[in-house]
């Protein structure tokens, strides 16, 4: 099958291959920012194909997308299987609770299994930071990382830039990049690895990003990384046009790290009263799963104008669609991508 750039924004990367030019997609921090472009455009087209009735793509038909889930998963996992089956994919899913994994199969025994299934994709999320890499080393096909321990989530990066594009585009706002605005992320950024993604992508994107968290739940040093770091949640809401927010990662928690649930929401909750001294229209984002009533009030995370919550979730198809028809272009001989495989 071929297919040349059905991009429309052609002009703004390389063309062919050199627009993405890597196997895999292990973190936002492997990517140029003209890649991130590439990728956002690319979803455009698989966000209005979500919003017909007929959804198909024969796009991927014939191959075959592993989601090896390490670690448990709604949105994402849900989200990969429909992007798949939607581009025509036949998609199986190994969760690790029912695989040899609990058996004591290695990391890598697994992988080499993967790959001599002959699988054309394969989706991993692993509760250690850097294992997809390792798995990507050991197979032949592309890897996709949905979630590597506190390291990265790079499609959930992208469906945040992508809801926010889409977001600021309804209100007339250019939405071309996010140069000009200023993005908090709140919670728990120690063991987050969506914070960590965001961060790289929106700084790509030209946002200021605003960190903020109480200490024992900001990574030392994390200003090295070009963000501007907060410990009082209204101080880093003020003239914010973006506020993200992340849950308490207590899975990966290891002792203490807050006083009590109710003292975090009283001092890192957003509430109503919190959302209304930031800016009149600033938009709301989680990545979920939520809890209410501790990082976000439900009076907040269901505002119609303001909260994008569902939105990211909607986007979260279309981009993970569109990696995996980007990923898989050279194995299927897609004009400009290379030799098939
Ligand atoms: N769903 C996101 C992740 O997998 C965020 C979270 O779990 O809080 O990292």
């Amino acid at each position: 099958m071929t297919r040349s750039d059905t991009s429309p924004h052609a002009a703004r990367y390389p063309a062919g291959a050199q627009a993405f030019p890597h196997r895999d997609l292990l973190g936002i921090g492997q990517m140029e920012r003209h890649e991130i472009l590439f990728l956002l455009d690319e979803a455009e087209q698989w966000v209005a194909l979500n919003r017909q009735s007929a959804k198909h793509s024969d796009a991927l038909a014939g191959l075959t997308i592993i989601n090896a889930f390490f670690e448990n998963s709604t949105r994402t996992l849900l989200s990969f299987e429909i992007a798949g089956k939607r581009l025509g994919a036949d998609v199986v899913n190994m969760h690790a609770a029912q695989s040899s994994v609990k058996k004591g199969e290695t990391l890598i025994d697994t992988a080499i299994t993967l790959n001599a299934m002959r699988a054309d994709a394969i989706v991993i999320r692993h509760g250690s930071s850097g294992a997809t890499g390792l798995i990507a080393d050991k197979v032949d096909c592309p890897v996709l990382n949905a979630g590597d321990g506190q390291h990265e989530h790079p499609t959930q990066a992208l469906l945040d830039a992508l809801a926010l594009r889409h977001a600021l585009r309804e209100r007339g706002e250019s939405a071309d990049d996010f140069t000009g605005q200023t993005i908090v992320i709140c919670g728990d950024i120690l063991h987050s690895r969506v914070a960590r993604s965001n961060l790289l992508c929106l700084q790509a994107l030209g946002a200021t990003v605003r960190l903020c968290a109480p200490p024992a739940l900001m990574p030392v040093g994390i200003e090295a990384m070009g963000a501007e770091v907060f410990q009082d949640f209204d101080a880093a809401l003020d003239g914010a046009d973006v506020v993200m927010m992340l849950r308490l990662q207590t899975e990966r928690m290891s002792g203490q790290f807050i006083p009590s649930a109710r003292e975090y929401h009283h001092l890192y909750g957003l509430t109503k009263a919190r959302l209304d001294k930031a800016k009149d229209d600033t938009l709301v984002m989680h990545p979920g799963p939520m809890n209410r009533g501790v990082e976000i009030d439900s009076e907040v995370a269901d505002l119609i104008d303001r909260s994008i919550i569902t939105r990211q979730v909607e986007m979260g198809v279309a981009i993970r669609m569109a990696c995996l028809d980007v990923l898989t272009r050279r194995a299927r001989g897609v004009e400009g991508w290379g030799e098939a495989a």
